[in-house]
């Protein structure tokens, strides 16, 4: 392992580092991890490039209107069982939100003219999907029962580190049942075991957008703990909206941080991590300021950790051996529209997705995600208007090399052809129209520090379920990672869940 020595990497290191943690970047892995050590009395500092926390789960404000930046559909929010993890994120720093429940995860528009919600409620969701395939009838059933299973193992136990034997071995002992029920899904993913069930083309095509629409890869490469969780808990814990929007998730838990003697600061750019005989001690920060603490977590992406923030010579062979399995996901085009009130018929609901043809699913600007967040919490927007924030996948490669002048027609033609394309669920949309603004790849690249923008990692190929993504601890001693380029993947519950995890272990490892 190299050796990185810089201004006074060498002489600090002599001290005793001021800190326990440091944290870069304060998306909701970083903050959870970060919570959660404050709360069990360890020192932490949280660097944050940006201006304000959160990440993909931030906001921004125009004209009168709050956009979530990303994240919308919240997951985590439930009252009960073990994998409502933002409302024990928030509890454990003695903060609160207020939520309203959402009742209906997706409205879907798909091809051949399936369109069909997907309720709270387990059985109307259920016989309104039967109802359109009747001859599936027991298959659909067994599928998402058997989702069901993955889920109650997970939501039998407390969910942390996988990496932190005692603990599992306690787990066992308390639910040798549950384990064994995850062990035997770990290697699987949801293509296979919808496939057991289910032979009718089209509804296999659904349950690939079922499984597309939060994992950008059809159910063969999803995999089924991620499915058996998010197919369940929408109907368990719920999908539920934090009042005030998304970014209030993130302000809460930096006022619970700081409350239980944790600090963060802004525009804090970390541009290295500092190693001492291989070992992470340290960062600096594009201004030069160095921070040292015994333990170093990054939560900016795997690609931007091990290729920008390490210099290439300590690449760890095990972080090759994860690119040649997992690549970047496409980023998104995102428009995020402020509209007259009245475009939305009485009964609109808030997340919406659109697909015309079953071909297009994963091309690029295919798949149409859309989320109405006023439709819950009309504070979010001026009286008698609504925000529209949607999104579709989309490469930073069809974004580069353009003049100042032709990017900006691109994102323009871009622009109208999406609000083209929803006139068909909203029509009026384009009359209706208050604000508008468009974000592309490079504009989630640069505000969100994400490598080419990306959403995270996805497969390269059909991988046995998750068992190749990696848990917190990386092969550089006293550096961790967490967010969505660790196990269990995206989503803000997902992410909460790689905190918990990533905190356990190192509190552990600090004999917290
Ligand atoms: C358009 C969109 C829609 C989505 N919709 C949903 C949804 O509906 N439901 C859902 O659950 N999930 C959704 N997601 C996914 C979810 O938002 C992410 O998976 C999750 O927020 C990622 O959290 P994270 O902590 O891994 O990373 P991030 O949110 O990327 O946070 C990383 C933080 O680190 C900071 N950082 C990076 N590098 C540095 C550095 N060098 N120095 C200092 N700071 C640094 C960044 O500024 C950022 O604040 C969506 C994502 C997008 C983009």
């Amino acid at each position: 392992m190299g050796e990185i020595r810089t201004k006074n990497a060498s002489k600090t290191m002599t001290e005793t580092p001021r800190y326990d943690v440091i944290v870069i970047g304060s998306g909701m892995g970083g903050l959870v991890t970060a919570t959660q050590l404050a709360a069990k009395g360890a020192k932490v500092l949280v660097l944050e490039r940006y201006l304000i926390p959160g990440g993909s789960a931030g906001y921004f404000e125009r004209e009168g209107y709050r956009f979530d930046v990303g994240a919308s559909m919240i997951f985590g929010f439930g009252s009960e069982g073990t994998t409502n993890l933002l409302t024990r994120a928030l509890d454990a720093v003695n903060v609160s939100l207020e939520t309203i429940e959402d009742p209906v995860q997706i409205h879907y528009h798909l091809p051949q003219g399936l369109d069909l919600k997907v309720h709270r409620d387990y059985e109307k969701f259920l016989e309104e999907l039967i109802a359109k395939f009747p001859q599936e009838k027991t298959g659909i059933r067994r599928f998402y029962d058997e989702c069901w299973q993955v889920f109650n193992c997970l939501n039998a136990m407390e969910l942390l580190s996988l990496e932190e034997p005692r603990y599992l071995t306690r787990v066992f002992f308390q639910h040798p049942g549950a384990c064994l029920g995850l062990v035997k899904y770990l290697p699987q993913n949801a293509g296979d075991i919808a496939r057991r069930y289910i032979s009718d083309p089209q509804l296999l095509k659904f349950i690939d957008m079922e499984c597309y629409c939060w994992s950008v890869v059809p159910a063969d490469r999803t995999p089924m703990i991620n499915a058996g969780m998010v197919f369940s808990d929408r109907h368990y814990g719920g999908i539920n909206y934090p009042k005030g929007g998304v970014g209030q998730i993130s302000q809460k838990l930096v006022e619970g941080l700081e409350k239980a003697g944790g600090e963060i600061q802004y525009k804090a750019r970390v541009t290295q991590i500092l190693l001492e005989k291989g070992q992470a001690v340290g960062v600096e920060l594009a201004n030069g300021q160095q921070y040292f603490a015994k333990r170093i977590v990054s939560n900016a992406t795997r690609w931007d950790t091990f290729e920008k923030l390490l210099p290439p010579e300590v690449m760890p062979a095990k972080e090759k051996r994860w690119k040649n399995r997992y690549q970047k996901s496409p980023s998104f085009l995102s428009l995020h529209l402020g509209v007259k009130a009245d475009i939305l018929p009485p009964g609109t609901e808030c997340h919406h997705i659109l697909l015309e043809n079953w071909n297009q699913m994963e091309a690029e600007q295919g798949t149409i995600f859309v989320s109405i967040p006023t439709l819950l919490d009309p504070s979010l927007a001026p009286p008698d208007h609504h925000i529209i924030h949607t999104f579709t996948p989309s490469w930073i490669t069809q974004w580069q090399g353009l003049s100042a002048k032709d990017y900006q027609k691109q994102k323009e033609k871009a622009a109208s052809d999406l609000i083209e394309r929803l006139e068909k669920i909203f029509p009026g949309l384009t009359d209706g129209l208050d604000y508008q603004e468009v974000g592309t790849p490079r504009t989630h690249r640069r505000f969100l520090g994400r490598d080419d923008g990306t959403y995270g990692p996805i497969p390269k190929r059909k991988l046995a379920g998750l068992l190749g993504m990696p848990f917190n601890q990386t092969a550089i001693a006293g550096l961790y990672c967490v967010g969505d380029s660790t196990f269990p993947g995206q989503g803000l519950n997902a992410v909460a869940f790689s905190g918990f995890a990533c905190s356990h272990r190192i509190a552990v490892d600090l004999g917290l």
